[in-house]
């Protein structure tokens, strides 16, 4: 689906209007170009506050980039650059003028215990914001609030979110975005899958989350272009949209691809899983046999499954007072209840394999609620309250995580009202829309070896979207 006016914007001529007119002129995203693309290049900041526990596995994370890395001192707030390794070289923010641009400003805050502390984030974003590039990256990392022990430091550390999601918005004009991890105690080393996404261009429409990471399982060395290789994943609704972008994104990546979708989608399910060399499953996930069939068919030609992908959705959007009992039913059966049969036969059968991933697709509306829809709400509420509640009893490495998107140019949105179309694409930090692949991006970081440690996140992939937390 094509976004005329972020085109016409990015002409001369648009540009002079949007200016003049005092109009959104969005930046066009930078996606990822080839697997094999460094996650990051260019230059990069890194600075800490004293007694950050994450500087020296950030250093090294981005010392096995190609970019040229930085560490900020010269202010009592900042730590020194000892920890981060020999790669950096020490920027004295106190002292110098910046002639130099940023394409990432990394932060670790793990070390703040007192909101005085917070003076940090002044000291180094203060002078350093305005020099980050087009599509740049600002990235947070802190302690996760509800682990800390003292009310001070949980102040200290929840309030990194609010300067994440407020920098997000402002440097959201440049296509640049600002995103948090939050630690739990002695998770650093399952840092490395989410820093490398978040400061990549698969990250591009990921803007103003908070990711938590805990412990995970020992990660398997992995083919770097190819990280899901042997593996094989079940994409629901796989035959446009979305969900072709994850089965093609998953093959991209390694995976073997089963697309599964409605008998009526045959022609153009086959038409995707063929070019991946991919399997067709044809069946209604609300089908009282469906769990069944989909586990025998996993179970015959694989024995098992790696990858569950809930992608399949509906809307039938009316008030509540006008809405038929059949759209609250098919909603409701369609986005959750399918869902929740569906792992329930796998997990039952034990076919879902160690360190295995189940994604789930909630949306923006299941957080913030909409207008017209309160089946399609109530549905994406639940899946994300079935996410945390199955992340706390899945055993053998197995994680469950949801992508909330926001607007994505997709045939669902085309068929919105122009007037909300529009309003849904510029109303975020970015003042575009994402594309099918912003999603799919996301759900291939989840199912990376290196991510056991995400675990009942709900990311939303929305571009900082006004609507929703
Ligand atoms: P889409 O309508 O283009 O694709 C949905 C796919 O699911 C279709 O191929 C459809 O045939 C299939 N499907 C529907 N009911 C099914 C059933 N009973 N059994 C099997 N397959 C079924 O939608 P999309 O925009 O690609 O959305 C994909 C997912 O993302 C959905 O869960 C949707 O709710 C969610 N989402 C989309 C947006 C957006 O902006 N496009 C925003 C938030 C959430």
């Amino acid at each position: 689906m094509s976004d005329l006016y972020l085109r016409f914007v990015n002409t001369p001529i648009g540009k002079t209007a949007a200016q003049t007119l005092g109009l959104p002129a969005p930046v066009p995203l930078q996606r990822l170009k080839r697997t094999d693309q460094p996650f990051i290049e260019g230059q990069v900041l890194l600075g800490a506050a004293p007694g950050g526990r994450a500087i020296a596995s950030l250093g090294r994370i981005l010392g096995a980039s190609p970019a040229r890395l930085f560490h900020a001192t010269g202010r009592d707030s900042l730590a020194d650059s000892a920890g981060a390794g020999n790669a950096c070289r020490p920027l004295d923010l106190a002292n110098t003028e910046l002639t130099t641009t940023f394409n990432a400003l990394v932060f670790d805050g793990t070390g703040i215990r007192t909101p005085e502390q917070l003076r940090a984030l002044y000291d180094l974003f203060h002078p350093t914001l305005r020099t980050l590039e087009r599509n740049g990256r600002v990235l947070l990392v802190g302690l996760d609030p509800g682990q800390c022990r003292k009310a001070p430091q949980a102040a200290a550390q929840h309030a990194l979110e609010g300067f994440t999601r407020s920098v997000g918005k402002e440097i959201g004009r440049k296509g640049a975005t600002a995103n948090l991890i939050r630690m739990a105690p002695g998770a650093d080393a399952w840092l490395d899958s989410s820093m490398r996404f978040l400061l990549s261009p698969r990250a591009a429409y990921v803007d103003g989350q908070v990711v938590v990471i805990g412990k995970g399982a020992d990660t398997p060395a992995t083919n770097p272009v190819a990280p899901l290789s042997g593996k094989v994943a079940l994409v629901t609704g796989a035959s446009r949209g979305i969900g072709e972008a994850i089965a093609r994104t998953l093959a991209r990546d390694g995976a073997t691809v089963i697309g599964l979708d409605i008998p009526a989608a045959r022609d153009d399910l086959e038409r995707v899983t063929g070019d991946l060399d991919g399997h067709s499953l044809t069946c209604d996930i609300t089908d009282a046999q469906a769990p069944k069939l989909i586990a025998e068919f996993a179970e015959q030609h694989f024995g098992g499954l790696d990858f569950v992908i809930h992608n399949a959705g509906i809307t039938r959007d009316k008030t509540l007072a006008n809405m038929p009992e059949h759209f609250w039913d098919m909603t409701l059966a369609v986005n959750l209840v399918a869902e929740e049969r569906i792992d329930e036969e796998l997990l039952g059968r034990d076919l879902l394999r160690d360190n295995g991933r189940i994604v789930c697709i909630s949306s923006i509306s299941g957080i913030a609620g909409n207008f017209g829809q309160t089946n399609y709400a109530t549905a994406k509420a639940g899946v994300i309250g079935y996410v945390r509640g199955m992340a706390r009893h899945l055993k053998r490495g197995i994680t469950i995580n949801a992508i909330a998107p926001g607007f994505i140019e997709t045939q669902m949105t085309a068929a919105m009202p122009v007037t909300l179309r529009e309003a849904g694409r510029r109303m975020n930090s970015l003042s575009q829309g994402g594309q099918p692949v912003d999603v799919a991006e996301a759900i291939a970081w989840y199912c990376h070896p290196a991510s056991s440690g995400i675990n009942g996140n709900v990311v939303r992939v929305c571009g900082q979207s006004l609507i929703g937390r």
